[in-house]
């Protein structure tokens, strides 16, 4: 552990903990913060009134478009003079929002890096592979200055040019590396063209976060590369990478408790659930200066895993990211998320796990059409197996999602990669079908 006093510490003193910080905090922000004064002013909560940290559930939810109204510098609680950077999320829909940090901010940012990185079973003896995008994406930088943080080699290569990054891997020793789940699978194949076999190289661990990834497809990383693969969880508005990862045990990622509030809320009444319950995750920063958020909601799907865990941090575990309310579509009335499809994906043999959602519209009908990569390995001639294949895929589909997609089997390499974020659903409805 990186800072074993405050990781493994008793619930006991990390609820003091937690309660305390949680106070000051609301304070801040109901003096510094224009948006949150009306907000608890509206619920008829003043922050003082805060005994418990189940009063929490009182005060009002953060959501994206609070902080998109407030674009660029309106949620910060601090002057301009103490926020020394500036970081925005990636902003794939609607307007960017921007996030700024204090040096305060950024010691513990890179602190809770480091901490990751141990997570992950890291260490300062080993050589990092920083492939995050680095800029205004918070996952580089905030992957780069844990990595120093924790004192091992940082290799900040950023994304992107496939080929030099597995020229790296090999050439300079790399023992982890840090990108999203759906990259590492294209360095894998590409290091493969390559004639290099990544399992032969010094690389054991990958810290894979910012899109969400199934068992499944940790079992192909871990396959095709001969690493340890370990989730990670963050997002730009509670401050980038490192709000939660897993340990070596891989069952569930540790939150970060005493610089994080988690709640799992119902998505139907947003009231807080007991942990094992399935919700929408939101988070309070309790530590957080340049722009602390309350009950920020995240739209990521989760739950708290029960228990302890045999690595002796006693934060609790969130599971791994199943989907974004955002993200799900609803097929003929039922909720479909496309980590549900590559879970289906990844168990048939014949098929890549490489796939893609196509939405389209047949006069008022929504059809969606979910397309799969063969395997290189099936010949693309051989109708008859061809069709077998597209029937299991098909029926494998429908047995999971309760609904009936039509399925596309289509050559290998013919769906367009991604460096950074996969792109699994295509939106072909035209104008005006966006929601
Ligand atoms: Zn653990």
């Amino acid at each position: 552990m990186f800072q074993p006093e405050m990781e493994s510490m008793g619930r006991d003193a990390l609820e003091r903990l937690q309660l305390a910080r949680l106070r000051t905090q609301l304070a801040r922000v109901y003096v510094n913060v224009p948006l949150y004064r009306r907000k608890f002013d509206d619920a008829g909560f003043r922050p003082e009134q805060l005994e418990t940290l189940d009063d929490l559930r009182r005060v009002p939810f953060t959501v994206k478009d609070d902080m998109r109204s407030a674009y660029p510098y309106g949620m910060f609680a601090v002057p301009m003079r103490d926020i020394v950077r500036v970081h925005s999320s990636s902003g794939t829909t609607g307007q960017i929002t921007v996030v700024g940090y204090t040096k305060g901010d950024l010691d513990r940012w890179a602190d809770l890096m480091a901490r990751t990185y141990a997570c992950a079973g890291a260490t300062a003896d080993d050589v990092i592979q920083v492939t995050y995008g680095y800029g205004l994406f918070t996952g580089g930088l905030g992957a780069h200055y844990g990595s120093e943080r924790l004192g091992s080699v940082t290799i900040p290569i950023s994304g992107g040019n496939t080929a030099r990054q597995v020229q790296v891997l090999k050439d300079f020793g790399v023992t982890v590396l840090a990108c999203t789940p759906s990259y590492a699978l294209l360095i894998a194949e590409t290091a493969a063209d390559m004639g290099i076999d990544v399992r032969s190289l010094p690389l054991r661990v990958g810290v894979f976060g910012a899109e969400p990834w199934s068992e499944a497809m940790r079992a192909q990383i871990e396959e095709k590369m001969g690493i340890t693969a370990i989730d990670i969880y963050g997002l730009s508005e509670v401050m980038g990478p490192g709000v939660a990862s897993e340990c070596v045990h891989k069952n569930g990622l540790h939150v970060f408790e005493d610089h994080f509030l988690i709640e799992i809320l119902d998505p139907q009444t947003l009231e807080p659930v007991p942990d094992g319950e399935t919700g929408e995750v939101a988070f309070t920063t309790l530590t957080k200066e340049g722009i602390p958020v309350i009950r920020y909601r995240t739209r990521d799907i989760s739950r708290i895993i029960p228990g302890r865990c045999a690595c002796g941090r006693t934060f609790r575990r969130m599971e791994r990211v199943t989907g974004r309310t955002d993200d799900m579509l609803i097929i003929r009335g039922v909720n479909v998320y496309p980590s549900q499809i590559e879970q289906v994906l990844m168990g048939i043999a014949g098929v890549a796990p490489h796939y893609q959602v196509v939405l389209t519209k047949k006069g008022s009908m929504d059809a969606v059409e979910v397309h799969v990569e063969v395997s290189p390995e099936i010949s693309f001639d051989e109708i008859r197996t061809l069709e077998a294949l597209q029937r299991t895929v098909s029926g494998a589909i429908a047995s999971v999602l309760a609904v009936s997609v039509k399925v596309k089997l289509v050559e290998p390499k013919s769906i367009q990669r991604s460096e950074g974020k996969a792109k699994r659903v295509l939106d072909m409805r035209g104008e005006g079908a966006k929601s």
